[in-house]
């Protein structure tokens, strides 16, 4: 990328998509020097935490699946395929990485069975009731409309105990 001045300013020549074309113009380079710094801004500041949640979402998956002994808790089965699925969406980030909202399902009771998790939420929220109980349940669901507010040590702590 070329740096070219036109009277007392300098541009950056650079490649932009206009109408679906990609074509060669210029930029102030103190404008290409701001943008740049906000980009870096914004990685740096978004990293730590979607590095952790990330962390989190493996250990948490991986955990629910030992503590139901790599066994489908709806169907007993240990030779399918099996998904950890959360009871609450995991876009509740209160509960997201709770293990009480984990439950390992073989991928038929989880998404493609008639009576899975995600294709009959309703038969299957009666089936987890009278499994785990109608007052977990219930207090799992007031947890996943809270709001999370967890900061990055809050998640550290998350991640040392789910190891
Ligand atoms: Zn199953």
């Amino acid at each position: 990328m070329k740096l070219i001045e036109i009277g007392s300013q300098t541009y950056r020549e650079c490649t932009v998509k206009y109408i679906g074309l990609w074509v060669t113009g210029l930029i102030l380079e103190s404008e290409y020097q701001e943008k740049l710094a906000n980009k870096k801004a914004k990685k740096r500041t978004k990293t730590p935490r979607k590095k952790l949640e990330a962390e989190l979402d493996i250990l948490w998956s991986e955990k629910v699946k030992e503590n139901a002994r790599y066994t489908c808790e709806k169907c007993g089965a240990t030779d399918k395929q099996l998904n950890s699925h959360h009871i609450f969406s995991r876009a509740h980030r209160s509960t997201r990485f709770l293990l009480e909202n984990g439950i390992c399902l073989c991928v038929g009771c989880h998404t493609f069975g008639n009576e899975s998790a995600h294709l009959d939420p309703n038969s299957f929220r009666k089936w987890l009731e009278s499994y785990r109980g109608v007052a977990p349940i219930e207090w799992l669901e007031i947890q996943s409309k809270g709001r999370a507010g967890l900061t990055v040590s809050d998640l550290e702590f998350m991640k040392y105990k789910l190891r």
